[in-house]
């Protein structure tokens, strides 16, 4: 019994749903059975008692006559055996006959403890008349059917109690192999479940049959295996998402960029570690704070307030927020940073958070400021150069068109600036260019403008004037600053400025014209006579004019072949025999006519036109110079003269080779002729040069000697062959004392550094007996000839006595 019950404690608990199932068959079961037992047993009841009621009547219609006719005929003993009959009927248990009168006959025995039926019935003698002869009451025991049915109950509740019993573990059976142990097999699958064995699916320990494939447990099975492959499914895909977030939030964390990630309230909820090394600022401080207020300095958020709200009105309607912006450091210090600000967007669209990308582009911003200097101001002076004078010229110009005032435009030009940088050299240049500067600033107020429009051209703005005379005033001021000398390599030099006025609107209202007309004016003011001032008038943009064409034109001169060389005999001193030739160019132009040189190489050397134009010079003479040999059979050396500006040309010494090789002629049969300009000038490789033509073998002069500042003595270091004293100095030999003992100076220092010496512009007799009286090895100069032409030159060679074979 204990057995049975720990056993079905067991089962409770191992499979409580079979136990559930067992107890409600179970229950209805025996109810059912019990209902259906209790109907059966009524039944068969109620028929049994059917069956006493009918022996009943059958002993009232069988017995009732002969009972009558024994009583009639009062034959007792008859009676007797006829009750006994009726006793002896299966149940019949007592009979009483009440006999008429009074008298009673009873038989049998009322069951004391039963339960019983009874039935009456009269006896009637149907004669003539009726006569009533007694009444019989017939009395059944019920026993009989009572324990009958007694047994049936106990047979009937032990037979249901069996069946039902087997039949509920039978179809507790059932019940296990088909349902409850698969659905321990799928808790068991489910408890054990994990990630890490999601790959092993559920399957039940039952055959494949295409009964089984669709029912309710494969149904569940199904189901289940297919959530284990969606979580699988979703593993994998959460794996690369966690994957991509790390890989993304790396790059960000080390982004070469500084990144800030704030929410929708433009707080911060991310800083990498760029965004700490630039700012100094850490994460884990700033982190809840807004972008723009970072530091608690108040004032600070003060100026970035507004700026931030510009950004995020701009991220809000436009989508991105880019610029430059100066920021500061924790430490206060502050840098420069480029932003860009775009919102972070959900997939509706809304942002739900702001991106902050930034770069420090401090060193960039210094240059782009130094190239911004650079570009805008001179870097000798410090003045603003050319491109920003313009821009403050017509920022001047239209506050004056509102204003309707005047606007004063000066072009200021130093004179012979170009004779002191070539002479005293670019570094003393560069002083005297500085001092200038200073000492034209020094002459303006405020508003004025003063800018270095490049080499010795100084511009002056003066906006807002009173009037007309208000520019001649401040001309003579600045004309007044000029006059003291300047003190360039421990020598006083003097150094005038020529100013030329335009303005605005008299003279013109826009920007350029009015420094094309200033420039005008400056040129009318050079050709008054230097250190003087003039105001524009409009005659005077023709000569301005005529500048610029003759530059054009002179751009085509070359290729039209309008250029001409003439030669100038050089002679010796002594004999008057021909020596050389100068070559000396001469443009022949259409409209212009002869052009000296004079006229057009200080421009050519200006626009650079000089390096061509002493190329073709160079190839031309020593052509000739070969001819010249053919006609006399002598050989006659031709000198050229070379521009500073040539000798900036890095491939110069390459074309005088050129031309000695191209025309065949001997190197000491070609002499350059070099202004003592050049010689001072320390920004060109001078002395390198020199020495290489003298390498070569090429003779070298120095020419226009005693204009420049240079001393005798300096000329030592150099390879000079030959020295030409200026034809100013020559000229005056028999009129002035001074030039005459200059000259004889000059003889002796040149001879005694081993310099042949050549006089120009020889235009007297009187003059070759002075040269000759001390000693000047050669002559050039009207006197003997003036410059020819080649073909003349070449009749003067062959007609000329002092040519000699
Ligand atoms: P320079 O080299 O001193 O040449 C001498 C100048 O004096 C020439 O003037 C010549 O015509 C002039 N002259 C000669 N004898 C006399 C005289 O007795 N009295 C007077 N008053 N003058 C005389 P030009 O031909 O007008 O040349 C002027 C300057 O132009 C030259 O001065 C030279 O520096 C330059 N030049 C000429 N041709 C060239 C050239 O091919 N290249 C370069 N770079 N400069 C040249
Ligand atoms: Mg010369
Ligand atoms: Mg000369």
């Amino acid at each position: 019994m204990l057995k049975l019950s720990t056993r079905l404690q067991r089962f409770r608990t191992g499979s409580p749903l079979s136990f559930r199932l067992l107890a409600w068959i179970l229950l209805f079961s025996s109810l059912f059975t019990l209902i259906a037992s209790a109907i059966q047993l009524y039944t068969d009841y109620r028929q049994d008692l059917l069956q006493i009621d009918n022996r009943m009547l059958v002993v009232e219609t069988g017995y009732s006559p002969s009972l009558s006719r024994s009583l009639w005929a009062l034959d007792q003993t008859l009676l007797q055996t006829q009750m006994e009959g009726i006793l002896s009927l299966p149940d019949i248990a007592h009979l009483r006959l009440r006999i008429e009168p009074d008298s009673e006959l009873v038989m049998g025995d009322i069951p004391r403890h039963s339960t019983t039926t009874s039935h009456s019935f009269e006896l009637i003698h149907q004669g003539d008349e009726k006569f009533r002869l007694g009444e019989l009451t017939v009395t059944a025991d019920l026993e009989r059917v009572y324990s009958e049915m007694k047994q049936k109950v106990g047979f009937i509740l032990v037979t249901q109690f069996f069946k039902t019993f087997l039949v509920s573990i039978l179809i507790i059976w059932i019940f296990q192999h088909f349902v409850t142990r698969h659905l321990s097999t799928m808790a068991n699958y489910a408890r054990k479940f994990s990630l890490t064995n999601a790959t092993n699916p559920l399957r039940l320990d039952r055959p494949d049959t295409p009964l089984n494939q669709g029912d309710e447990l494969a149904q569940v099975t199904d189901a289940i295996n297919h959530m284990r492959e969606r979580l699988n499914e979703d593993v994998a895909r959460q794996e690369r998402d966690a994957a991509e977030i790390r890989k993304f939030s790396k790059a960000i964390e080390q982004s070469p960029s500084s990144v800030l990630i704030c929410d929708r309230q433009w707080c911060i909820e991310f800083a990498n570690q760029k965004f700490t090394q630039l700012t100094g600022y850490d994460a884990n401080t700033i982190l809840g704070k807004h972008p723009g207020a970072l530091s608690d300095n108040a004032m600070e958020h003060r100026e970035t307030r507004h700026l931030w709200q510009s950004i995020r009105l701009q991220v809000q309607r436009v989508g991105v927020w880019q610029g430059e912006v100066n920021s500061s450091r924790r430490n206060g210090e502050r840098f420069w940073e480029q932003l860009i600000v775009t919102p972070i967007k959900n997939s509706d669209g809304e942002a739900t958070g702001y991106l902050i990308l930034g770069e420090d582009i401090s060193i960039r911003k210094r240059y782009e400021q130094q190239l911004l200097r650079q570009a805008n101001y001179d870097i000798l002076t410090g003045l603003p150069n050319r491109m920003l004078a313009l821009d403050r010229l017509k920022l001047a110009l239209a506050q004056a068109r509102r204003e309707n005032s005047l606007v004063g435009v000066m072009f200021l030009d130093l004179d012979n600036f170009k004779h002191i940088n070539d002479t005293l050299g670019h570094d003393a240049g560069d002083n005297m260019l500085i001092e200038a500067a200073r000492r034209i600033s020094s002459c303006l107020r405020g508003t004025s403008t003063v800018a270095r429009l490049g080499g010795d051209e100084f511009l002056v703005i003066l906006p807002g004037l009173a009037g007309l005379e208000a520019t001649s005033q401040v001309a003579d001021r600045i004309l007044t600053t000029f006059q003291p000398a300047y003190r360039l390599n421990d020598q006083e030099v003097f150094v005038t400025t020529s100013i030329g006025i335009a303005i605005f609107p008299t003279d013109s209202d826009n920007s350029g014209t009015l420094l094309q007309h200033a420039d005008a004016a400056m040129y009318q003011a050079k050709h008054k006579g230097k250190s003087s001032f003039a105001h524009f008038a409009p005659e005077m943009t023709e000569v301005s004019h005529e500048r610029l064409q003759m530059e054009s034109k002179m751009r085509r001169a070359l290729e039209l072949n309008e250029f001409e060389l003439y030669f100038q005999p050089i002679v010796r001193t002594d004999s008057g025999a021909l020596y050389c030739a100068e070559a000396l160019i001469r443009w022949n132009n259409p409209s212009m006519g002869m052009v000296m040189p004079d006229r057009f190489i200080p421009l050519a050397e200006e626009t650079g036109l000089i390096i061509p134009i002493g190329e073709w010079v160079l190839y031309e003479a020593c052509k000739w110079a070969v001819q010249w040999r053919v006609i006399t059979g002598t050989d006659i050396g031709v000198s050229v003269n070379v521009s500073p500006r040539q000798f900036r040309d890095p491939h110069f010494t390459a074309c005088v080779m050129s031309a000695l090789e191209n025309s065949g002629l001997a190197p000491e049969q070609l002499e350059l002729e070099i202004t003592e300009r050049l010689i001072l000038d320390n920004t060109i490789e001078t002395a390198e040069i020199l020495k290489q033509l003298d390498a070569n073998g090429i003779r070298l002069a120095v020419d226009d000697f005693g204009t420049g500042y240079s001393a005798l003595s300096y000329l030592k270091s150099y390879p000079f062959d030959t020295l030409k004293i200026d034809k100013s100095f020559v000229q005056d030999v028999m009129k002035e004392q001074e030039d005459a003992s200059l000259v004889k100076a000059i003889i002796n220092m040149a001879h005694s550094l081993g310099l042949s010496v050549i006089a120009e512009g020889v235009e007297e007799e009187a003059q070759t007996h002075f040269l000759q009286q001390h000693g000047c090895d050669y002559s050039q100069g009207y006197f003997y000839s003036r410059p020819l032409p080649e073909a003349e030159f070449e009749t003067w060679l062959r007609t000329n006595h002092r040519v000699q074979a």
